[in-house]
Formats: C-alpha cells, sequence, structure tokens
C-alpha cells in the first residue's frame, strides 16, 4: 500500500526545475536569475570564519545581521525578519496568513512560487493576468479585494516578465487595501530598478504598517547558493508571525556572516548593477535584431515571446543541447515565451549565436 498523504501534497505545484544540467563541459547558467559574478573575497572570508563556530547553533534572533539592515535601511530591528532565502519568508506568510476561506490575490504570471501559498493552505489564489505589455493591472487586483482577502502579492519587478511599475502607482494601489489586508511587495530585484532607489520604496512603510518589503541576497548580492533574505515590515506584528510559525534556527551562520559583510559592500552593489545595465542592453539590441521586442525590463533578466513559427519545447531543447539553459515560458504561465537571465559578455553572446539558428 502507497503511503497515504494530505490534500495539499496533490494540490502544491512542483517547483520547475531548469534543464540541461546534463551538458558536459562549461554551462552557461542563464535560467535562475543568479548573478554571473563571483562572492567577493570579503563575503567568503566572513563565512569561513562563521564555519569554526558551527558546532553551535546559529542566532535564532539573527541580531548582528538585522542590526546592520536596520543601520542600512533605518528601518528597526523589531521590524526586520530574516529567512532561510526571502522564499522561506514568503511560504511562513503563507503559514501564518492564509487558510480555507481565505483568500490572495497577485497578477498572472509572476513569481512561480506564489500558487504555492494557496496549495499548501487551502486558501483560495485569485490570478489576476498582466496586461499585453506583461504589466500588473493593480486596478483589476483592487477590485478582487473582498472580506475574505487576507494577503495581497505585488512583485516588483516582476518575476518572470522584468517589468517595474512606478512607486506612486504602486502606493495609490496600497492606499486601495484595506489596513487589516497584509501586502507583500516583492523586491527580489530592487537593485536593479534604475525608476527607483531601494530606500523610496522604505518610505512606504512609514505610513502603510500592512507592507512587507520583501528582499533577498540571492540576486544582486550573489549568495543564493547560502540562503538569506529579508523583509522590511511596516509593523512588527508580520515579523513575531513570521517567527512564530518556523522553526527555530532558520538562517544558517555562514549566511548570516556572509549576508552582514555584503552589505558593507555597496560600491560593489552599483558597479553590478551598472555591469547588468550594459549587458541587458546588448542582449536586447542582439534579440531586436534577430526581430524579437522583449519586454521593458528593470532587472537581470529578459522576457519575450517567440515568433509564432518556432515551437517553445524545440528552442529550449535546442539551445540546451549548446550548453545554454535559460527558462521555459510555459513553466511560468505563458507559453510560447523565454526567459533569460542576463549572463557575462561572452555567456550572452554565446546564447545569441544559439538561438539564431533555432529560430
Ligand atoms: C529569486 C526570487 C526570490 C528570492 O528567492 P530566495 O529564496 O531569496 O533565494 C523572491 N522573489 C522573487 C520574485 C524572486 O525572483
Amino acid at each position: 500500500m502507497p503511503i497515504e498523504f494530505g490534500e495539499k501534497v496533490r494540490r502544491i505545484p512542483v517547483y520547475p526545475a531548469a534543464e540541461g544540467y546534463g551538458y558536459e563541459g562549461p554551462v552557461a547558467k542563464m535560467a535562475s536569475n543568479e548573478s554571473p559574478y563571483p562572492p567577493l573575497p570579503g563575503v567568503i572570508e566572513a563565512a569561513t570564519k562563521a564555519l569554526s563556530g558551527i558546532n553551535r547553533y546559529p542566532d535564532p534572533t539573527n541580531a548582528g545581521l538585522r542590526k546592520k539592515l536596520s543601520d542600512v535601511t533605518g528601518v528597526p530591528a523589531q521590524r526586520i525578519a530574516i529567512g532561510n532565502g526571502s522564499c522561506d519568508i514568503l511560504l511562513a506568510a503563507g503559514d501564518a496568513l492564509l487558510e480555507p476561506g481565505a483568500e490572495l490575490v497577485y497578477a498572472w504570471p509572476s513569481f512561480s512560487v506564489y500558487p504555492h501559498l494557496a496549495a499548501a493552505s487551502g486558501a483560495r489564489a485569485i490570478e489576476v493576468p498582466l496586461d499585453d505589455k506583461h504589466y500588473h493591472q493593480l486596478d483589476k487586483m483592487a477590485e478582487e479585494i473582498t472580506a475574505a482577502t487576507r494577503l495581497v502579492i505585488v512583485c516588483n519587478p516582476n518575476n518572470p516578465t522584468s517589468t517595474a511599475l512606478p512607486l506612486d502607482e504602486i502606493e495609490a494601489f496600497i492606499n486601495k487595501v484595506p489596513r487589516h489586508v497584509a501586502v507583500i511587495l516583492d523586491e527580489a530585484y530592487i537593485e536593479f530598478n534604475v525608476m527607483q532607489d531601494p530606500d523610496d520604496s522604505v518610505q512606504l512603510l512609514e505610513r502603510h504598517p500592512n507592507l512587507i518589503l520583501l528582499r533577498t541576497f540571492s540576486k544582486v548580492y550573489g549568495l543564493c547558493g547560502l540562503r538569506v533574505g529579508y523583509a522590511l515590515c511596516g509593523s512588527e506584528s508580520f515579523r513575531t508571525a513570521v517567527d512564530q510559525v518556523r522553526q527555530p534556527f532558520f538562517c544558517n551562520a555562514a549566511a548570516q556572516a556572509a549576508a552582514l559583510e555584503a552589505l558593507n559592500h555597496q560600491d560593489e552593489v552599483t558597479r553590478r548593477v551598472e555591469r547588468n545595465l550594459a549587458e541587458r542592453t546588448s542582449l536586447e539590441d542582439g534579440l531586436r535584431a534577430l526581430g524579437i521586442e522583449p519586454a521593458e525590463s528593470q532587472a537581470n533578466f529578459v522576457w519575450f515571446d517567440l515568433p509564432e513559427t518556432v515551437a517553445e519545447a524545440d528552442v529550449l531543447r535546442g539551445l540546451s543541447m549548446t550548453g545554454v539553459l535559460v527558462r521555459s515560458g510555459e513553466a511560468l504561465g505563458r507559453e510560447g515565451a523565454l526567459r533569460v537571465t542576463v549572463g557575462t559578455e561572452a555567456e550572452n553572446e554565446r546564447f545569441l549565436e544559439a538561438l539564431a539558428p533555432l529560430l
């Protein structure tokens, strides 16, 4: 007899893993929006130093990292939550806020983890389609809020479409959300967004106690292999709730130390953002030369529809046969599209060269 699992195991979608990890030879990893740049020597040193103390549990309060984040952002430490990646905080938010009968609202296509929240809790997900330029339709999202709504998620810049909305439009939307409904603004790519400074959205927290800014060390800081993220919260109750529903030691010692040190290198963040912008621009130009118009990106990746004459699966297979890994649009909610992470100059050229004959 097979093991009998809970109903939610049938509901929870399986995270779509990128293909092609079996390729022999150097692979161009352009499927997961990672940083192509290796960690800074100081960051490796801080993580390595933390290893000498791993006979002890990590600090369950993440005190050092929260204090540092508080210094950098101006948000009081008691309103900063830490996670084993920001997905950890996202899933904990679902756990803390949702239950059968409750509803959550988000756009679609958006981050592939959001559907997990409803599936795991038994709440109802309302997915509001993006417009034809791949932007959130915030007015339509506001119309979907009911007495049952517990959580609204806005991903800005949006993964997988790379598009970002101006902050004043986001604040106008938050003004329409009742104060008892949590609003998560998922800002995993905020540092890459040239339309605003990461500090700008922090100002919103003072006016909106129901707002949570979800951020991560996985993208521009390049620490996704260690798993560490954080949330800047409009009120302390959100942090205590997500701490309450998780295991006590959710963020390991090496991750805490590396993240703390990474925050000392804001000049490197600026450099990476500039490099990404330059590389993304040439990637976009290369796509246009092939007759493809990508969505307007404010992130470290691009999103585009393939010509109708080619099948997405064939393009994906063709790319992976040359060792170029990108993400399938179908797996992310839109068939016939691709999401491609901006790599190094050499990787971007390799991708364009591999793509051209497949079109
Ligand atoms: C990458 C990403 C995250 C962060 O994931 P981590 O768990 O911090 O690695 C969160 N939200 C979005 C939209 C992302 O693309």
